[in-house]
């Protein structure tokens, strides 16, 4: 008997992507144990009697050291059931309740769309593995890797998190790339280079002199990089990130989000920071439950991304109380979104990136599992000393209150 299943939809594959775990999934069929990073087993595809097959939580990936096989949760069901593709996505989307979309026959737009998609990818994952690359070269070693060391980053960090660096170079990236076979208009698309002003023809790297931090999507995909310069030169931004594209809609994006997600379900809890090394400070400090926004408040659309994972959201403030009374309407929000809100500050102007380094892991953790006050609480604490001194200040604090609880929708 032979039946066609329709096609499933890119954004069944997708979900399942993001929600599938490998180390669930392996578990199943063999008991995994930790040793290091990584869980190990023995093969379930070939025979031995010591574990060459390691699953890695971080990269939601498997390996087999002994006969080779490896790849991700739904390679792992296509392998050990031998399914194809479509019927490991089925499979998967019926044991984690997700919906299967099917799709009928797509128009050639359509199919031009998907592949340009697929393109970006591609150049961006390129791009990803060149700049991690590039930490290997004499150069790469004296710039980026030392400073990398100097802030303490492991090479586990290094690896989970994509860390790369960005030669002092204007084309060695285009150059390269163009040599593996991918098309210029690609690169153009993904924001990884730039046409001189006035003279298209000119095409360099946007991307020099700099550690580069990868930006991943919730299923982990590379889709941007954020780029930090390490000279003293005044006159260049401290960050550059990649533009807009087809794939990146910053938006929608929290850094972050891939390597915390799994925490953040487990802890059910989702600490929210500003920066890159915000979020890594915190992994090194053994919190893993965080991601962050790049700086602006959050996005619906974010807040969306963060529910998927957990109900509960405890913001990390740095700066002055000026700074933090600025970011409070980005709070409302979150409420809104029927999210539970707490939040931290930090003592002496110190962020979680500074005050993580200044009194080492434990205390960190410490801080984090006491400092938590509910969001109400927070901002009487914050108005409390000019409210006492000034009749308009406290009306101006019970009207902040008011509002913010007005947006908890849960009576
Ligand atoms: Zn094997």
């Amino acid at each position: 008997m032979c039946s066609i299943l329709p096609m499933l939809s890119p954004q069944t594959t997708d979900r399942v992507r993001e929600v599938a775990d490998i180390e669930d999934i392996v578990n199943e069929y063999v008991p995994l144990k930790k040793k290091g990073q990584n869980l190990w087993a023995c093969c379930p595809f070939h025979n031995e009697k010591s574990p060459s097959f390691s699953v890695s939580p971080a990269k939601q990936i498997y390996k087999c050291f002994g006969c080779g096989k490896a790849g991700d949760p739904i390679q792992f069901i296509m392998d050990i059931e031998g399914m194809s593709f479509t019927e490991a996505v089925r499979h998967l989307a019926q044991r984690y309740g997700i919906e299967i979309e099917e799709e009928r026959e797509r128009t050639p737009e359509q199919r031009r769309a998907l592949s340009e998609r697929e393109a970006l990818f591609m150049a961006l994952n390129y791009a990803k593995d060149f700049f991690i690359d590039q930490l290997k070269t004499p150069e790469g070693r004296a710039i980026g890797l030392s400073y990398f060391k100097e802030r303490g980053f492991t090479p586990e960090i290094l690896e989970a998190f994509d860390l790369g660096y960005a030669p002092d170079s204007w084309d060695a990236l285009l150059t390269a790339a163009e040599k593996a076979g991918l098309q210029r208009d690609v690169l153009l698309k993904a924001g990884l280079v730039l046409q001189k002003e006035g003279d298209a023809e000119r095409v360099y790297d946007r991307f020099r002199n700099r550690v580069t931090f990868t930006i991943h999507n919730v299923s982990g995909k590379p889709i941007a990089f954020g780029a930090r310069i390490l000279t003293q030169d005044k006159k260049q931004p401290k960050y550059i990130n990649s533009p807009e594209t087809e794939i990146y809609h910053k938006s929608d994006v929290l850094y972050g989000i891939f390597q915390a997600k799994k925490s953040i379900k487990a802890q059910n809890n989702c600490y929210l920071v500003e920066g890159y090394t915000d979020v890594i400070s915190m992994h090194l400090a053994g919190v893993e439950n965080v991601v962050a926004s790049s700086g602006t408040s959050l996005t619906e659309n974010q807040i969306k991304l963060i529910k998927r994972f957990s109900n509960q959201v405890t913001v990390l403030f740095d700066g002055d109380a000026a700074g933090i009374k600025a970011s409070l309407r980005g709070i409302d929000l979150i409420l809104e979104g029927g999210l539970h809100v707490k939040a931290i500050t930090f003592p002496d102007g110190d962020d979680p990136d500074s005050y993580a380094r200044k009194v080492g892991p434990a205390a960190f953790r410490e801080y984090l599992a006491q400092a938590p006050k509910d969001f109400v609480r927070f901002q009487i604490d914050l108005f409390q000393e000019e409210a006492a001194k000034d009749p308009q200040a406290r009306v101006a604090l019970i009207q902040t209150l008011l509002t913010s609880i007005s947006k908890i929708g849960d009576g």
